[in-house]
């Protein structure tokens, strides 16, 4: 198999070789070198790189897993797609605890990517060789060609498109059990599966797998006693965004609002219109910033970092008509440094 570039250059020097358990590496012929990742997936890593000048970790990980979810083409794949795509290959719910094959997940991405990318195949190829080097990095590092099934849906369900709250149905059928409750145990496996996708992104000091076990205790704070929760109790849990979860409602946010235009100045590049989230000091006076001048923490004017900042993430029109369609910051936005 050819080593392709996002933008269809043919990598002549380097050849994709597989271990004797059908993982994939790369070998670099002219150079002797071998290494797991796809030349390509180092490239986009080191493009992720240049996120790391964002202030806030929750703004800084969505923005790095947006640009991920874009660069692996997996931003129009939609979750039904997926949860197809894992039940015809028999990898239904009560299979999630169970080691697959790299070969066998490779059939179901690659089957993913193709719905998503019809007339494309090469692109599907591609897209799906760098979704395995993703999905090996954060649950497979020591490449022994086996990985668990939840963890795979895990990853998917937050890379393709869709709306959260059908996300977060999804995942909570997958660890449901057969009273439709999810235990302490199962919701740690969950919540552990998402805390590694952060870490492999560096940001483990906000959202690594040391708070999965306080996390767990704050969602079953509200059934004391009880050993499952159902999904009201998880979704009303998700809703007040935990602190481990933050960086995903984060990443749904930046997302929804890539495209919307606010008919405003921002106050420190005096861009106009400002297109993304717009920001808006409740203490100074008519006072906007842009996604970029906010997400870098610079000021101007009179304007402290410490003042209460709202966030827009829809067209002023559209909010002044429709309750809780902006998110305030206060208003259950916490911003990490
Ligand atoms: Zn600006
Ligand atoms: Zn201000």
């Amino acid at each position: 198999m050819m080593v392709e570039t996002m933008e269809g250059h043919v990598l002549e020097e380097w050849a994709v070789a597989r271990t004797d358990s059908e993982v994939p590496y790369y070998v670099n012929h002219s150079r002797g070198v071998t290494q797991w990742d796809h030349p390509e997936y180092v490239r986009i890593f080191e493009e992720i790189q240049s996120l790391n000048t964002v202030k806030f970790a929750a703004y800084r990980t969505a923005c790095k897993l947006r640009r991920l979810q874009t660069r692996l083409k997996l931003q129009d794949v939609s979750l039904q797609s997926v949860a197809t795509a894992f039940d015809s290959a028999g990898l239904r719910a009560g299979e999630n605890s169970d080691l697959v094959e790299v070969k066998q997940v490779e059939e179901v991405v690659l089957k993913i990517l193709r719905s998503a990318h019809k007339h494309r195949h090469s692109q599907a190829a591609l897209a799906t060789q760098l979704t395995i080097n993703l999905l090996l990095n954060i649950y497979d590092l020591g490449r022994s060609g086996m990985v668990q099934v939840l963890g795979c849906k895990v990853l998917l369900v937050v890379l393709c498109g869709g709306r959260l709250q059908e996300k977060y149905r999804y995942l909570f059928n997958q660890v449901a059990d057969h009273n439709n409750c999810c235990t302490r145990r199962r919701l740690a496996s969950i919540l552990r599966d998402l805390a590694r996708i952060p870490e492999l992104l560096s940001e483990q000091p906000s959202f690594g797998l040391s708070l999965v076990s306080a996390a767990v205790e704050s969602c079953f704070k509200e059934v004391e006693g009880e050993v499952g929760i159902t999904e009201e109790v998880l979704l009303d849990w998700l809703l007040q965004e935990p602190q481990t979860l933050v960086w995903w409602t984060t990443l749904y946010r930046l997302t929804a609002a890539e495209l919307v235009c606010h008919d405003v100045k921002c106050g420190v590049c005096k861009q106009r219109p400002i297109i993304g989230l717009r920001y808006q000091c409740l203490h100074c006076l008519g006072y906007n910033q842009c996604q970029d001048c906010f997400l870098h923490a610079r000021t101007s004017r009179g304007h402290k970092l410490s003042h209460p900042i709202q966030e827009y993430c829809h067209e002023e029109l559209q909010y002044t008509h429709t309750e809780n369609i902006h998110m305030g910051i206060g208003g259950g936005l916490r911003l990490v440094y």
